[in-house]
């Protein structure tokens, strides 16, 4: 199959992909998995449909070889955020292809990814190429964009034994950005934790016409809302972003230095880079006194805060007595949500294919590990399987991630579609090399 062959083919599937309405909520992923099992069965795949809901349901799609080997599985899902169609330029479900780009809905987020993944497969499957040992295994969910609830996580949860793997590609990283005049990809390697809590101020309440009376528990927040808006820098360095720093060229003991430069070349890299070498602590929502006139006895704000792969309460308690110093009887803290963040060694096979394809397609460039500040279905297949090997990436050679990231859940997303030949090739390449 020739690249071109391979961009027409990978076009139309995600064209096909667009036009099923898979918002979620509420989803109703079916007829887009259902499309999918067609497109994958018709090739040679054994394919599974397994569900908790019966109207967004998963496929399994597998290729297997002759005996024991390496298992990969190119994931992907099908449910997208939602959209106003009056915002758009383009119908968000129309799949429109105009000045170079297909348009719509998960267009990046990621319909994109499964439809260069299931060409990729398909094509090889159609050449009666197969995995000389182990299997490859197309893995599409749903319910990806409110937690996996019915998706990859209740996958990984009640049918290991249909999604288990050495190898694992999912969404994350890979449009290229340039930096110190060279072009990087990167890789996904972890994903931040989140430890949100709330700081709650205790007063006394009294009459809104008095001050003097009562004791204002808003007032108290006062200087924890000062702090949080002069917050110092704070490092927390693990494996990923160490190896990030290293590869764009400098010094993983000195990360301030390494910021300082990286806002010299361009301010917009170090909004993206800051947050993956430290606790984030950032007030979203608060609340006081629900009456007008009422002094409140009670004020509250909320943080999000996120934490670095493989780091505890113990980081977040550094960043908070860092930046508000100790808690005290007027002051509390209370945690509502702890989720360690997960990650996958730098150091893989699969790294090193990844690397010496995007050395071969794209010679001036290189391949630097980062991570996600948020967290993506890869999540659940590295709890559910500890030695799984599992990266986000999906590379755009043409669409850089400085553009490509204000469109992700916006009005107008869009690829250009010399990225799904790019990507679909990519997919084709790394599945022939890993599985023989
Ligand atoms: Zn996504």
């Amino acid at each position: 199959m020739t690249s071109d062959d391979l961009q027409r083919a990978t076009i139309a599937l995600l064209q096909e992909l667009i036009r099923f309405d898979t918002v979620n909520p509420p989803g109703r992923e079916r007829a887009a998995i259902e499309h999918l099992e067609r497109y994958v069965s018709a090739a040679g795949f054994d394919t599974e449909i397994l569900a908790a809901d019966h109207e967004r349901p998963n496929l399994v799609a597998t290729l297997d070889g002759e005996g024991d080997g390496p298992v990969l599985v190119l994931l992907g899902h099908v449910d997208t955020v939602l959209a106003d169609a009056s915002e758009w330029r383009h119908d968000p479900w129309s799949g429109d292809e105009a000045d170079g780009f297909l348009w719509g809905r998960g267009a990046l987020d990621m319909k994109n990814q499964v439809a260069a993944e299931a060409v990729a497969a398909v094509s090889l499957a159609r050449e009666g190429w197969r995995p000389t040992s182990g299997a490859l295994k197309l893995v599409f969910v749903s319910d990806e964009e409110t937690g996996g609830d019915v998706g990859a996580r209740w996958l990984a949860e009640t049918h290991p034994d249909a999604v288990r793997c050495d190898f694992l590609l999912n969404e994350g990283a890979g449009a290229v950005f340039e930096y110190g005049g060279r072009r990087r990809y990167g890789v996904c390697c972890a994903e931040k934790g989140i430890f949100r809590f709330n700081v709650t101020a205790l007063g006394a309440a009294g009459h809104a016409s008095m001050p003097r009376t009562g004791d204002n528990a808003l007032l108290k927040l006062a200087p924890v809302l000062t702090a949080l808006a002069g917050q110092p820098e704070g490092f927390e360095l693990t494996e990923a972003p160490a190896a990030m720093l290293r590869g764009l060229g400098h010094d993983p003991e000195d990360p301030s230095g390494a910021l300082a430069r990286i806002e010299a070349e361009d301010p917009r890299l170090r909004t993206v880079v800051e947050p993956m070498l430290g606790v984030t602590l950032t007030p979203t929502m608060s609340s006081a006194s629900s009456k007008m006139n009422v002094i409140p006895s009670r004020a509250q704000v909320r943080i999000d805060c996120r934490v670095p792969p493989g780091l505890g309460e113990d980081a977040v308690w550094r960043r908070i007595r860092q930046v508000l110093g100790e808690p005290s009887d007027e002051l509390r803290i209370d945690f509502t949500e702890e989720v360690v963040g997960n990650a996958s060694g730098v150091h893989s096979e699969l790294m090193t294919a990844i690397e010496e394809w995007i050395t071969a397609n794209d010679p001036a460039a290189s391949t630097v590990p980062v991570i996600l500040p948020g967290f993506s279905d890869s999540r659940w297949f590295r709890e559910a399987f500890p030695e799984c090997v599992a990266y986000g990436f999906f590379p755009q050679r043409h669409q850089t991630m400085l553009e490509t990231a204000p469109l992700m859940h916006n009005a107008d997303e869009r690829i250009d579609v010399r990225d799904l030949g790019f990507a679909a090739g990519f997919y084709r390449d790394i599945i022939a090399r890993l599985l023989g």
